[in-house]
């Protein structure tokens, strides 16, 4: 089912008594995602990740614009008609049920909908503890489980009713690194099995770029970029999606372009065409450096740290915003790390160039 949105906008009232006017939780967001698709809502905390995913499920109505599910306005229904299933980054389990009470509940309890035998039910519920393999776990109760485990049981309980779509808000932020890693890679999967239109609201860019077909960058309301998460990486629109995106971040030069050359401090490190002479932020990936002995930027070597196939060469330059720059390298690559300087050429395709103003 793919899900429209058509200029989406929520406003709250203030909180803060003094400030003038309300807050654009979201601003105007038109997007349609794709059917099938896992999505990744991206940006830092505020920016209406949340807010947009409320609005979809219907738990909030929009200040304007409009939700189609398929083709049909979902705007004006309640939650409870819409066919979506959410997951909270808390779990939201009910503590006093067991895993399969919790699993059954939303096909025991919910309005508005014709209701199953109770084999039928159990049929259900079973098939969604197999997707998150959870079917030994059904008679504990959520104390009972690993946080981990609590997280399958929330995507088990937002499966049973084979919703349209799954929403997913900061699904795996209270799990440790490891299990994060892998219950990214089982969501995943378990949305290639179902199929199931998905959006996935993290703060992580990490996370949203290995697990999205798409991401969608905001922020402050605003929806910034749209792509496949390689396409916004090699591809960035401005300098906040620039910085947002990729470890370790991006490097940030003040440069200048004169005469068809990028210069950064008195170094015309790459030719450019088609940009009028300006003052420009000009951002460099770390895989954007090329070590070279004549290279036309040079830079104080802090160090080398060896990061198994690659190196990554630590510096700094006057004109570099970071206070660090990381560049890296393939570990054939050879640094005299005795010496005080290091230096680079800059590989085209790996650097942005941001207007200053
Ligand atoms: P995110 O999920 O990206 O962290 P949210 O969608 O939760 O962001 O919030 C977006 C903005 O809307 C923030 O400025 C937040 O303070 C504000 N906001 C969210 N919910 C409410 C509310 N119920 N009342 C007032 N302001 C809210």
């Amino acid at each position: 089912m793919k899900i429209q949105l058509q200029n989406l906008t929520k406003k709250f009232p203030n909180r803060n008594k003094k400030a003038q006017g309300d807050v654009i939780a979201v601003d105007h967001f038109t997007y349609e995602i794709p059917d099938g698709k896992l999505i990744g809502l991206l940006g830092p905390s505020g920016c209406g990740k949340s807010t947009t995913l409320n609005l979809i499920c219907g738990l909030e109505k929009p200040t304007e614009g409009q939700i189609f599910f398929g083709d049909r306005d979902v705007t004006k229904l309640p939650p409870e008609h819409r066919g979506v299933g959410m997951v909270f980054q808390n779990y939201a389990l009910y503590p006093h049920l067991s895993v399969k009470q919790n699993i059954l509940f939303p096909l025991e309890n919910f309005k508005g909908e014709q209701k199953l035998s109770k084999s039928e039910m159990l049929e259900r519920a079973s098939q969604a503890a197999g997707l998150v393999q959870i079917e030994d776990l059904m008679d504990r109760k959520p104390s009972e489980l690993s946080g981990g485990q609590q997280q399958r049981v929330a995507i088990a309980r937002a499966l049973v009713k084979m919703p349209h779509v799954l929403l997913l808000d900061e699904p795996l932020s209270n799990l440790d690194a490891r299990l994060r890693l892998q219950t990214r890679e089982e969501i995943r999967k378990i949305q290639r099995a179902t199929q199931i239109t998905t959006v996935f609201v993290t703060h992580d860019q990490e996370e949203a770029m290995s697990i999205s077909d798409e991401i969608v960058v905001m922020k402050q309301g605003v929806v910034q970029q749209i792509g496949k998460p390689q396409e916004v990486y090699d591809d960035p629109v401005n300098l906040f999606v620039a910085k947002f995106l990729g470890t370790p971040p991006i490097n940030i030069f003040h440069g200048k372009v004169q005469n068809g050359r990028l210069t950064i401090g008195k170094a015309a490190v790459l030719p450019v065409s088609g940009i009028p002479d300006q003052e420009v932020w000009a951002g460099v990936r770390p895989e954007g450096f090329l070590l070279q002995e004549d290279g036309p930027l040079s830079c104080s070597l802090n160090g080398v740290e060896v990061m198994g196939r690659d190196i990554s060469i630590v510096s700094t330059h006057p004109d570099c915003e970071n206070t660090l720059i990381r560049a890296i390298a393939g570990s054939e690559n050879g640094v005299n790390t005795a010496s005080e300087t290091v230096r680079f050429a800059l590989k085209p395709g790996k650097v942005f160039l941001f207007d200053k103003n």
